[in-house]
């Protein structure tokens, strides 16, 4: 995967997603850093907020189907599907930003 660099847009970097779950990054902070560096944060972090997302979309089939079987009435299945509505909204909207730092994905 390939990251832009915050400080300066010109120059990126790779990321690898190593077997065992941990990753490299090309840059200075991650060679010479003894912590995570930021790029390799908000990948994490993207992940994270796509795990979320995908509960989310499971919790919105669930509550299709309760309201199709008739386990919901419609004043709560509204108010459901408002609140997950909501959170993916929310969520999609902290996914574009994270993925903007994002050039290639692989
Ligand atoms: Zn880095």
């Amino acid at each position: 995967m390939k990251v832009k660099s915050m400080t300066n847009p010109d120059r990126e970097y790779e990321i690898i997603k190593r077997r065992d779950g941990t990753y490299y990054c090309s840059c200075l902070s991650f060679k010479y850093g003894t912590k995570e560096c930021k790029h390799i944060k908000n990948v994490k972090k993207l992940d994270e907020l796509r795990q979320d997302r995908r509960v989310i979309l499971d919790n919105l089939v669930e509550i299709y189907n309760g309201f199709l079987l008739d386990a919901l009435d419609y004043n709560e299945y509204e108010i459901l599907i408002t609140k997950e509505h909501e959170n993916l909204k929310r969520i999609n909207k902290r996914i574009e930003l994270l993925k903007n730092n994002i050039i290639q994905e692989e």
